[in-house]
């Protein structure tokens, strides 16, 4: 076989085999198969889209190009949540010490900041000496002892796909159905993930824009996880506004804290109580969704899940203080506060501009490796389909540096729209994919 009649297959829109693909990952993932060959097979599958049996193919040669864990000796069932990326999105956060809190261990894996959407990692590393480099062993260690574990990728998981999405984001080539489902479950799978709960976010601050293409994403990943045995669903959640007020590492930390203390923004606290208790479902500790968000609501009121979050923090080296007294968190030199100039009802809050912004005030990177400041950010005052009075605060910038800051404030009076007639509030979910 050579790669090259690969490639010519899929140009000309052939169905790949299951030997096909495995040899091209196996060829690529072993320095066999140049990048240049890789990229036009990549952009081959985007413009002819691969059969459920293909992404499934793909999905188990990326997993299999490392290392794959086997967490059924360590827990009953091993849950975990994906977010495809949000602003304002400290979902897991709150969830994960919810979910452990009722019984469950969770044991997850998280990510830095993409381009606008944030990361789960760059927010805890705003509790001082929070450790999110553990070995494999430190995270089954942990996840057998504390029942939760919130750490970076420790173990060599899929490294296939970590090269082929280096490619892909350098050849225009990211945008494609099977190549994304098959990079996202591929990693799941390999971390040993039993049961997974995906939040497919859509609108302007996520990677799917319209409802339609973020469904046929979710169907492909429910589709993977069928035929690799685990069990998942996937939730398609509104990102066109930012999800709760804050949008920076502290300020969401901040904010998670809040809602763990029932303190929280209503349409935050309620997407936290359907990702749980999708979770508590598939992990069969909740014979019913309402009856996962019962419990996850009796550990917010009991603040079972504050301790469990603090035990995370602990076990992980992190200062528990910061927990109990977020105001210690980074905070920012200047706050501004801007009120609206007119009165009216907010249209959008523009979920995309805002990430950005925010990234921009230092609290994401705009090159790889770069510093961030985990006091920056802004918080929301307003939802879609508010009504605003005269002088009614919007949002308040929190900068370190004033130039940064005054652009901020311009670009977020950009950000966000309104209209003299009412605006019906946007809905938080556009339903859910799977059993
Ligand atoms: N996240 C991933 O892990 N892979 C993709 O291809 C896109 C988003």
């Amino acid at each position: 076989m050579q790669a090259l009649d690969v490639i010519v297959k899929k140009r000309d829109g052939g169905v790949l085999t299951r030997e096909e693909i495995r040899f091209f990952v196996e060829g690529f993932a072993g320095g066999e198969i140049p990048d240049y060959q890789v990229s036009a097979w990549a952009m081959a599958v985007l413009w002819r889209g691969m059969n459920a049996d293909e992404t499934w193919h793909l999905t188990e040669a990326l997993a299999d190009s490392g290392e794959v864990l086997d967490l059924r000796s360590v827990v009953p069932l091993s849950v975990d949540k994906h977010s495809t990326g949000g602003v304002g999105d400290k979902t897991t956060l709150v969830v994960e010490p919810l979910v452990a809190a009722c019984g469950v261990p969770v044991g997850k894996m998280s990510g830095r900041g993409l381009g606008f959407s944030g990361g789960t990692l760059d927010k805890l590393e705003s509790i001082p000496g929070y450790r999110v480099s553990l070995t494999v062993q430190e995270f089954i260690d942990q996840l057998r002892r504390v029942g939760i574990v919130l750490s970076g990728q420790t173990g060599d998981f899929a490294p296939a796909d970590g090269a082929l999405y280096a490619l892909r984001d350098v050849t225009g080539t990211v945008p494609s159905i099977p190549l994304i489902a098959s990079s996202v479950m591929s990693k799941k799978i390999a971390a040993g993930a039993q049961a997974i709960v995906l939040d497919v976010k859509v609108g302007s601050g996520a990677f799917m824009q319209s409802e339609a293409e973020a469904r046929k994403l979710a169907r492909a990943m429910v589709e993977i996880g069928r035929k690799a045995g685990r069990r998942v669903v996937a939730l398609l959640s509104d990102m066109n506004q930012p999800l709760g007020f804050a949008v920076g590492n502290a300020l969401e930390v901040k904010e998670a804290i809040d809602t763990l203390h029932g303190a929280g923004p209503a349409d935050f606290t309620a997407h936290c109580l359907e990702v749980g208790a999708n979770m508590l479902v598939l992990a069969g500790k909740a014979s019913n969704l309402r009856a996962g968000k019962r419990a996850l609501q009796l550990a917010i009121d009991e603040r079972s899940g504050l301790e469990m979050l603090r035990r995370l923090v602990q076990a992980q080296g992190g200062e528990v203080d910061y927990v109990d007294r977020p105001e210690r968190l980074p905070a920012a030199r200047w706050i501004e506060t801007i009120g609206a100039k007119q009165p009216g009802y907010v249209r959008g809050v523009h979920a995309g501009e805002v990430g950005l912004t925010a990234v921009d005030l230092g609290a994401g990177r705009r090159m790889k490796g770069e510093q961030i400041d985990h006091a920056v950010g802004i918080v929301l005052h307003i939802k879609v389909g508010d009504a605003v009075t005269v002088g009614q605060p919007l949002f308040s910038i929190h900068a370190n540096d004033p130039a940064r800051r005054d652009d901020a404030i311009r670009r977020m009076l950009q950000a966000c729209t309104f209209s003299r007639r009412p605006v019906p509030p946007l809905p938080h979910s556009y339903g859910k994919v799977g059993p």
